[in-house]
This record gives structure tokens, sequence and C-alpha cells, in this order.
């Protein structure tokens, strides 16, 4: 985690408590009290409309294979993933597939 109190910028003293949807941070060296919004953000635009879909693991089956051997979850962005995102729609319930397949 990279975080800093907001306030004298202290990266190590600081206490968080989990809450529902946030966590409560608090800074043991000022006092400060925030609270971290644990809703993922898009690195590109910012913006905080995301989507947790998941994402296919796979691997090389026999032959040339692929197959589904789990999913993991991936946050998009509704703006900068919306092809993404699509794709995923039309193909649910399936994971979605990774842009690099494995060769
Ligand atoms: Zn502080
Ligand atoms: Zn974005």
């Amino acid at each position: 985690m990279d975080i800093v109190c907001p306030s004298c910028g202290e990266p190590e003293d600081l206490r968080g408590s989990r809450r529902e949807g946030a966590i409560a941070m608090s800074c043991n060296r000022c006092g400060h009290r925030w609270e971290r919004n644990l809703a993922p953000t898009c690195p590109a635009c910012g913006g905080t409309e995301m989507r947790t879909v998941p994402l296919a693991i796979l691997e090389k089956g026999r032959g040339t294979q692929l197959s589904v051997v789990g999913t993991r979850p991936v946050h998009l962005c509704v703006d900068c993933d919306r092809d993404t995102l699509e794709r995923w729609q039309r193909n649910r319930p399936n994971p979605l597939m990774p842009d690099e397949l494995p060769t």
C-alpha cells in the first residue's frame, strides 16, 4: 500500500481499520484521521466508475487447446475499457478472455 498521511506525509506510522467499503485511517504522528475509499480508481483517467469482472486464467492443455483453469478479478474502467467490458457482457456468464493468449 502506498499511502501517506495527507496532513503530514507520514508513510509508515499509520493505522487503518477496515470498515464497510472504506478504511478508516489515522496517523500516529500528527493524529490526522481520514477515510480511504476502497473503490478502485482507473489508473488511466482517474475515474471511479469501475466494474469488477472475472478474467480467465488460461493454461495450455494438450495440443493447442487452451483451458480455463480459474479466474481472477480485474477492475475495468467504464470509459477506458468500454470495448473490453462490452466483449465481456456479450460472452457472459463466461469469464473475460485475456487479450494476449499464451502460446
Ligand atoms: Zn500525519
Ligand atoms: Zn479510465
